[in-house]
C-alpha cells in the first residue's frame, strides 16, 4: 500500500552517519509554487525552490537531502520531490512543500479545495462533487468534515488575516463552513494586492499561509499570527 502520509512527520529515518537529533523534529515550510502540478513533477530533483531563512533563528538553512512522496492531481498520482533544508544552529531539518500539497494528503489543494468549496458552500452533496474530482466518496466527506468540523477558528483566522492584509472585514454567513470559505476568500482578494498571489490561486495561498496544515487536527498554527506575516511571500519568477 502506498503511504500517501507526509514523511515530514516523526517516522522519517535519520540519514545513517547524521545526528538523529537533526531530524527529531522536523518542520514543514511551505512556498507559494505557482507551478502546475506536472511542471513540478517532471522536475524531479532538479526542480526549482526557494531557499527561505530558519523560521526559528532567521538563520541561512543549507539544502540537505530530500524524499519523494505521492501527488494526486487531475486523476494521475505520480512522484514528487521534496527538498529539505536544514538549519545548523537549530539541528531542525524542514522539508520545503510546495504550496499544492496539503500536510497528510495526498491529493492537491486545488482538488481538495474545489470539492470543500462546492460542498461546504452549499452548492451540492459529497458525492457529485466527489465524482467530478475523480477521488473517493469517503475521501472527499472526510475533507469537508474536518473543514467544517475546524470552520469557525479557519473564519477568525483568516478574517484576521484578510484585515491584516488590507482587506475587508467579513461578516460571518451562516454555517461554519461559509464562514471559513468567506473568509478564505476575503483574506486571499486582500492578498491579491501583493504581487505573486494571483498565479498562485486561492487554495495554494490557503495552504501556504497555514503551513499546509489547512486541515490538519492540530489547530495550533504559528502561520496565523496576525501582524508578523510569517508566511513567504511569493517570488516574482526571473524572465528565462
Ligand atoms: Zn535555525
Amino acid at each position: 500500500m502506498v503511504d500517501v502520509r507526509d514523511p515530514s512527520s516523526p517516522r522519517f529515518a535519520p540519514i545513517a552517519g547524521r545526528d538523529p537529533e537533526a531530524v527529531s523534529r522536523p518542520v514543514a515550510i511551505v512556498w507559494p509554487c505557482p507551478l502546475p502540478v506536472g511542471a513540478y513533477v517532471a522536475a524531479g530533483r532538479e526542480v526549482e525552490v526557494p531557499r527561505p531563512v530558519c523560521p526559528s533563528c532567521s538563520g541561512p538553512l543549507v539544502f540537505w537531502s530530500g524524499y519523494w512522496r505521492h501527488i494526486r492531481a487531475a486523476g494521475r498520482c505520480r512522484k514528487m520531490f521534496v527538498p529539505r533544508l536544514r538549519c545548523a544552529p537549530c539541528r531542525v531539518s524542514h522539508a520545503l512543500l510546495p504550496a499544492f500539497v496539503l500536510a497528510w494528503r495526498l491529493d492537491a489543494a486545488e482538488t481538495v479545495g474545489t470539492v470543500i468549496g462546492e460542498v461546504a458552500g452549499g452548492a451540492g452533496g459529497v458525492r457529485p462533487a466527489a465524482a467530478r474530482a475523480g477521488v473517493p466518496h469517503t475521501t472527499a466527506r472526510g475533507w469537508v468534515r474536518r473543514f467544517t468540523g475546524r470552520g469557525s477558528e479557519l473564519g477568525v483566522a483568516f478574517a484576521a488575516l484578510a484585515v491584516d492584509l488590507g482587506g475587508e472585514a467579513v461578516r460571518p454567513p451562516a454555517g461554519a463552513g461559509r464562514f471559513a470559505l468567506a473568509a478564505i476568500t476575503a483574506a486571499f482578494d486582500a492578498a491579491l494586492a501583493l504581487p505573486g498571489w494571483l498565479a498562485v490561486g486561492r487554495w495554494r495561498f490557503a495552504s501556504a499561509v497555514s503551513g499546509g496544515r489547512l486541515l490538519a487536527a492540530n489547530t495550533v498554527s504559528p502561520w496565523f499570527v496576525v501582524g508578523e506575516r510569517r508566511f513567504m511571500p511569493p517570488v516574482p519568477s526571473a524572465p528565462p
